[in-house]
């Protein structure tokens, strides 16, 4: 049986900014049948007509005009009491659509109060006179809500409203409001736990969901409190303790009281709505922050000012970071000097000297330029100028059929992928949340930096910055068509539509930036204790075993040799050819000591691996030590280069730049140095990273992204190496 044919008492509440037209639109409805009279208490007008339609019984209420439901004015409380505890079944805001960001203010704080809500675009006329033009379709797919152009004083699209009204209240749509604002992780969560006080200590008798009762304790609303205290049963005292001490922590967050961090982004969550869905030909009065927007999001400076930051961040982070990186780097020689000094020869010292110091250093002086990433990233977060990144990728991300919005996920995958992959739950779709997953361990982490920097470092001097972003942005792009082939073979589908917020620009304060900026560099440190650790440890064993080896020359022998042959002239020579004797000694000496290292590392355990996995590396330019390089690099990025530092045996701890040295020395030459970088940037992301994905979507995404990542990797670094020896580059 179905409802629609039941007929119904229906009750509509008009809600709206003063002057919005609430009142022609009820006269328009009502007619002659009204009753005027004033709200119980209170000398506010309250008028009420009854009209039948459709075989329904439908009474409307014209609610005071007021701006917000923040219960300040007279106007608000009667507004808001009505709703909340007369419980209409539908309430019709009422949007002035010349003033659609004013408008918006109320309609969407109506709208957290969970209730069947319909838009009235009023003012159309208005609107088109003023050169603006609003898309309905756009606006009402996004908030999921049905919505109706009228313009009330000229009695165009009442009927349309109506009907569409009781459309709605006969429908058994009772999950409204689910495209709402959504608050940072931090306010949400605070809601998310007084949801469960409020389900676990009060019998409320308020019809009215238990979110918006939450968010509006969270405010601190005397209203709302009062009522709970007055609600029958349970414990509320319990309930306000909560509310009084989440309210304290969001302050000490933020530095602001939560009501205005909330008022915040419920404007950033109309500014996204109002960027969507509104064109206007004409010039309007224009604030600060759509002022910079002008041209921060401009259609044709915006997309060249975003790389241009982007590009400033990398250089910033390449060449800033390179002063303090020196001052780690002697840092750690000190301490590798004093450790080989205090420590007796064995197994032990080498343990800790080339094991764990080497391991573990060669990364920490990485620090300094993950730093700076890091706080760049946090700065565009704070500044509010990553939604605009986000909104200018809108346009980039709808090829691959993906909202703006997976583009925060992906821009934080340039810091660490395993946060990253988490930040996609923000998704609301699955099949949205595995393809922004399968694509965000191409924008390359911050562990891959140290690679970039090494090698590029080396191999390519004066360009290295530009190199490194030339990585970057061809991660960026492999993302792009993989995630456009995956959403036509794997996941086809269509995105689904939200609110992307544009939060006010703001100047952002030191202290949230440095703790957005040490959150994360916390992790690369626990990860530097951890995993980089055990790494280290495990390479150095690999490469200081098997203990005794079979040289192919004696090289002690020739050491020995060298020593008697120089003994003889040294013995014989003036004080002038003395010196350089023994400099020439010396010499032949370590080239001997080198060539016994070498040797050494080709037949310890961990050689003999490189030397077996070297077929498959070999056609992209990569030999036996980068490939075991590559090899560990799957416990952590950052230990390829202190495998490296292993293989190529670079045990002079005092000299800073020694692998750059024995890396110009080998047989790499830029363009293998290009295909290494390239294959790092694709391969295979870290352990952390596919337990994440394991743990985010499931076991199968988890080894099909290992594997299609590393297979990638592999082409792309073929076509790099063999490619640019076809152009005569190698
Ligand atoms: P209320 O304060 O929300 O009750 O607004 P009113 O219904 O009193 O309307 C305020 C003014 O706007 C009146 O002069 C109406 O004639 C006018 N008005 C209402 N709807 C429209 C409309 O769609 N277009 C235009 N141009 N004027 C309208
Ligand atoms: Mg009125």
């Amino acid at each position: 049986m179905s409802k629609n044919n039941i007929a119904q008492n229906i009750t509509i509440a008009l809600a709206g900014n003063p002057n919005s037209g609430k009142t022609t639109i009820f006269n328009s409805i009502t007619g002659t049948r009204q009753k005027v009279g004033n709200w119980p208490g209170v000398t506010v007008a309250k008028k009420e007509g009854t009209i039948e339609r459709r075989g329904h019984s439908i009474k409307l209420v014209d609610l005071p005009g007021t701006y917000s439901l923040t219960p300040f004015s007279i106007e608000e409380i009667v507004a808001r009491d009505y709703i909340i505890t007369q419980a209409p079944d539908i309430v019709i805001s009422i949007i002035d659509s010349s003033n659609l960001e004013r408008s918006l203010y109320l309609a969407t704080q109506i709208r957290e109060l969970e209730c069947k809500v319909l838009f009235a675009l009023n003012m159309a006329d208005l609107a088109e006179t003023r050169g603006i033009k609003i898309d309905a379709e756009k606006m009402s797919e996004l908030l999921d809500v049905p919505i109706v152009f009228t313009v009330g004083n000229k009695g165009k699209g009442i009927e349309d409203l109506l009907n569409a009204a009781i459309d709605l209240a006969i429908s058994n749509d009772t999950e409204p409001g689910i495209r709402n604002v959504k608050y940072t992780k931090d306010i949400e969560d605070s809601i998310a736990s007084l949801k469960t006080a409020l389900a676990e200590t009060t019998e409320t008798n308020l019809p009215i969901s238990d979110r918006w009762v939450a968010i509006k304790l969270l405010e601190d609303d005397s209203d709302v409190k009062e009522k709970i205290i007055t609600a029958k049963g349970g414990n509320p005292d319990k309930v306000l303790e909560e509310a009084a001490k989440l309210r304290q922590f969001i302050k000490n967050r933020y530095d602001e009281d939560p009501q205005i961090v909330m008022t915040d982004e419920r404007y950033g969550f109309i500014a996204g709505i109002v960027k969507e869905v509104m064109t206007s030909t004409t010039k309007q009065r224009i604030d600060f922050s759509r002022n910079i927007d002008l041209v921060l999001t401009n259609r044709f400076w915006g997309f060249p000012i975003f790389i241009f930051f982007i590009w400033a961040m990398f250089q910033l982070t390449f060449t800033l970071g390179e002063i303090p990186m020196g001052w780690l780097e002697s840092l750690v020689s000190w301490v590798s000097f004093v450790f080989e000094t205090i420590l007796p020869d064995g197994l032990l010292k080498e343990l800790i000297v080339d094991g764990a110091i080497a391991g573990v250093g060669s990364i920490i002086v990485f620090l300094p330029n993950i730093l700076i990433l890091f706080f760049c990233i946090a700065l565009f977060e704070d500044t509010g100028y990553m939604a605009r990144a986000a909104f200018l990728m809108d346009r980039i991300m709808h090829l691959i059929g993906l909202h703006g919005k997976s583009f925060i996920p992906m821009l934080m995958g340039f810091g660490c992928s395993v946060p990253a992959i988490m930040a996609a739950r923000s998704l609301e779709s699955e099949k949205d949340r595995i393809l922004t997953i399968l694509i965000t361990p191409f924008m390359s982490c911050s562990a891959r930096l140290p690679v970039y920097i090494v090698l590029a470092g080396t191999f390519f001097a004066s360009k290295a910055g530009s190199v490194i972003f030339g990585i970057y942005l061809f991660g960026i792009i492999l993302s792009i068509l993989f995630g456009r082939l995956f959403r036509t073979v794997l996941l086809p589908g269509e995105d689904a539509p939200f609110v992307m917020e544009l939060p006010p620009y703001r100047v952002p304060m030191a202290k949230s930036l440095m703790i957005h900026m040490w959150d994360r560099s916390k992790m690369f440190l626990k990860k530097m204790g951890k995993i980089i650790l055990i790494g280290s440890i495990i390479v150095w064993g690999l490469s200081a075993f098997p203990r005794h080896i079979e040289y192919s020359t004696d090289y002690d022998a020739k050491i020995a040799q060298i020593n008697t042959d120089f003994d003889e002239k040294i013995k014989t020579s003036d004080d002038k050819e003395f010196i350089t004797l023994k400099n020439e000694m010396l010499n032949r000496i370590i080239e001997i000591d080198k060539l016994k290292s070498a040797e050494k590392a080709e037949k310890s355990y961990m050689g003999r691996l490189g030397k077996f996995i070297e077929p498959v590396f070999e056609p992209i330019g990569i030999d036996w030590r980068g490939s075991v390089a590559l090899l560990t690099g799957f416990f952590a990025k950052e230990i390829v280069i202190s495998t490296m530092g292993v293989l190529y045996a670079v045990e002079e701890n005092d000299e800073p730049d020694a692998l750059k040295h024995a890396l110009k020395e080998s047989n790499m030459t830029p363009l293998s140095a290009m295909a290494m970088m390239v294959f790092v940037l694709l391969y295979v992301p870290c352990l952390a990273t596919v337990g994440t994905i394991m743990k985010e979507a499931s076991v199968k995404w988890a080894i099909f992204s290992a594997v299609f990542t590393t297979l990638t990797a592999w082409g792309a670094a073929f076509v790099v190496f063999q490619g640019g020896r076809l152009f005569g580059l190698g």
